[in-house]
């Protein structure tokens, strides 16, 4: 998928979980604030392609060192999820946001590699096994254009729920 694609997919992503954050109700008094829902919006589009997302494989400095070529060791859902995970934990509580925000830009990255053109799941990959789990649609494609366009349009009303906007009934829930 292209860069539009990508974003399109981190946008909608990191829009769709603030808005679950605003309207799940697990106790806490601190949501996320419109501060951390646009930063996020900035991170996640940062890093959702190119040199800082699962596709520093592909060129410049990054793509010479990281062994096994594109769609490598960055796009195993393993280590990616570790590398996040290590995040958590020198992050710190005050940067959780930058963490989720990384989260979605990454999760959704190897999400739609998945449909477009498969991912390598499991260590195998460092050991020279090249095989790829997920489908084969076309960069660039019909479809793709219709999911950007539509992931594209389903991030308005999100920014829109995400960023508190007046709703006409309570949509508060949790799961008690
Ligand atoms: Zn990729």
């Amino acid at each position: 998928m292209n860069r539009l694609g990508h974003q399109a997919a981190a946008q909608a992503t990191w829009l769709g979980y603030c808005t679950f954050d605003r309207f799940y109700d697990n106790g806490e008094t601190l949501m996320m604030s419109w501060q951390h829902v646009l930063a996020g919006a900035i991170v996640a589009s940062s890093m959702c392609a190119d040199d800082w997302s699962p596709d520093a494989d592909q060129g410049g400095v990054m793509a010479k060192i990281i062994p096994g070529g594109h769609r490598g060791p960055t796009h195993m859902p393993e280590l990616v999820a570790g590398v996040l995970f290590l995040l958590t934990m020198v992050a710190g509580d005050d940067l959780d946001w930058f963490v989720l925000a990384a989260a979605a830009a990454w999760g959704s990255h190897l999400f739609v590699d998945f449909f477009w053109g498969g991912i390598p799941f499991a260590l195998a990959t460092l050991a020279g096994n090249r095989k790829r789990i997920g489908f084969k649609l076309d960069t660039g494609g019909p479809t793709e254009e219709m999911v950007t366009w539509g992931l594209t349009m389903a991030a308005f009303p999100l920014a829109y729920l995400a960023l508190g906007g007046p709703v006409p009934v309570s949509l508060s829930f949790s799961y008690a």
